[in-house]
């Protein structure tokens, strides 16, 4: 680790004010743990924007010190390195956990009195590692950097990017690949699984530890309310709901939902093998390991439910003293997740159509056209935002009298509605994106990055990204999906 007082001296411009609160919870809860000494950090990517929002200012740190910051080579004054233990139901099966490769540095105060969590993942070995070797390769944490910050672009909560470094050293999996170093910005890394560790281990003091801690940094309007701990679940419950239905609206396909890669805080977290859909189908699935479609675009609500059932089972003992009672609260608050997620889904679905008033046979236009797209073969990007731009433009696809007949009818709902649909068409650009990480071009971004050290194109692909719903023209290359697609797969734990 590099200490000497001049690389200090300049970390200090930086503006962290980092605080430790998670580490002064029960030390069940984490491991100390310190970044790996590598051999040549390299700066790749900086993500400038999100420094502006947490108050940081990189601009007078030569790109060493960068480097040796985002490889956690040098600490920033005020923060103790730790690796959180959490457990987690992976495709169904319990598993204790822990991060195995990412160490969380503590939590930096924004200006505005925003808490966030500085993790590093790939920074090395913890306590929680098991066989790994605690390492990131360089393709899969630009990846999240590219998908994470689309999604905050989109509108969707997620954790975000603020850089990537390269360590200068190999990483092992089918090949050796370039190792790197990713920091990941969060409003907190407590995940379901969390929850499910510390219930696993019976440890009900710290279980209340826990969940009051969790209900100040993410639900402080609970504090005080009767049944806080009903009310907390209900309220995690909703933001899942809410978060899922967003997920759905741009065909946003997680990839791996187990239980440790659900914040609790009702951020997108973990991009492993996520991916965008092209072609709108139910059953799109892109992860290697996902054989069975457990995780497929359309089970991803169901999917939500089933992990909002283990985190609703690891608070029994605090929702009653009665464990009877305490189920039956469980149960009645799980009950409620069907019809908000239904809700979100159709007031999400509405605005894609450009719709402000309700009309019960709003939910049969809207299947109908998914219908169509799903025997069409139609882009799901791609249809909506074309719904949205006027004229219609002109493919093939829309020649098809069942389109024709659905557009109609659509028209006329338009005009029910009450307001020009030249609004309504403003209204759908705002909310139906133009552009989507499509995976050949991220793909494509990470090669060049990867092989030719060429970072240009990922920051092409980014400047498009940043900006999903602005009709520019130079997005028009970024929109086409790819030729064929059938054998596209992402991979996890990579
Ligand atoms: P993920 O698929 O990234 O959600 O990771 C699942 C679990 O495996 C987490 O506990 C990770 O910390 C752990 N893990 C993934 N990759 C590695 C690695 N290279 N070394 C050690 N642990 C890892
Ligand atoms: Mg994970």
């Amino acid at each position: 680790m590099i200490t000497s007082t001049e690389s200090v001296a300049e970390q200090n411009t930086v503006g962290w004010r980092f605080d430790n609160t998670y580490a002064r919870l029960s030390d069940s809860l984490f491991a100390p743990a310190t970044p790996a000494t590598v051999r040549a950090p390299q700066l790749s990517v900086l993500n400038h924007g999100l420094a502006r929002e947490l108050g940081l200012n990189f601009d007078t740190l030569s790109l060493d010190a960068a480097a040796n910051l985002f490889a956690g080579q040098v600490l920033p004054d005020g923060c103790q390195p730790i690796a959180q233990a959490y457990a987690g139901h992976q495709y169904g099966g319990f598993t204790m956990l822990g991060d195995g490769r990412a160490i969380l540095l503590g939590e930096h105060r924004t200006p505005s009195g925003r808490l966030v969590d500085i993790q590093l993942k790939g920074a090395g070995q913890t306590p929680f590692s098991r066989r790994g070797d605690g390492r990131a390769a360089l393709g899969p944490m630009l990846r999240e950097y590219i998908i994470s910050e689309a999604m905050a672009a989109l509108g969707i909560p997620t954790t975000r990017s603020l850089a990537v470094v390269t360590t200068g050293e190999s990483v092992y999996r089918a090949s050796a690949l370039r190792g790197a170093i990713l920091t990941r910005v969060a409003a907190s890394h407590i995940r379901v699984g969390t929850f499910e560790y510390v219930a696993a281990r019976h440890d009900e003091p710290t279980l209340r530890a826990l969940a009051d801690y969790t209900i100040a940094r993410h639900y402080p309007e609970l504090v005080g309310t009767p049944q806080l701990y009903r009310e907390f679940l209900r309220a995690v419950l909703k933001r899942q709901a809410a978060l899922i239905a967003q997920w759905q609206m741009v065909g946003f396909i997680h990839g791996v939902m187990n239980t440790d890669n659900m914040a609790i805080s009702g951020e997108t977290i973990d991009f492993g093998p996520c991916a965008f859909m092209n072609a709108y189908d139910p059953n799109t699935v892109f992860s290697s390991i996902d054989r069975a479609g457990r995780y497929a675009y359309g089970n991803q609500p169901r999917i939500a439910h089933w992990n909002l059932a283990r985190f609703a089972e690891s608070l029994i003992s605090l929702l009653d003293t009665d464990q009877e009672r305490a189920i039956s609260l469980a149960t009645e608050a799980l009950e409620e997740y069907p019809a908000v997620y239904e809700q979100h889904w159709l007031t999400g679905m509405r605005r894609k159509l450009g719709l402000q008033t309700e009309e019960s046979v709003d939910i049969e236009l809207i299947r109908s056209l998914l219908d169509w797209m799903l025997k069409s073969h139609a882009d799901f990007t791609n249809t909506f935002r074309d719904l949205s731009t006027d004229p219609l433009p002109d493919r093939d696809l829309y020649r098809d009298s069942d389109f024709q007949s659905w557009h109609e009818q659509w028209q006329r709902r338009l005009h029910r509605d009450g307001r020009p649909v030249t609004a309504a068409y403003t209204a759908m650009r705002a909310v139906n994106p133009a552009v989507i990480p499509r995976n050949h071009r991220v793909e494509e971004a990470l090669l060049a990055a990867e092989n030719q050290d060429d970072l240009t194109v990922l920051h092409r692909l980014l400047a498009v990204l940043t900006r999903p719903y602005q009709p520019t023209t130079e997005v028009a290359e970024y929109q086409d999906p790819p030729v064929d697609e059938s054998d596209y797969q992402t991979f996890c734990g990579t």
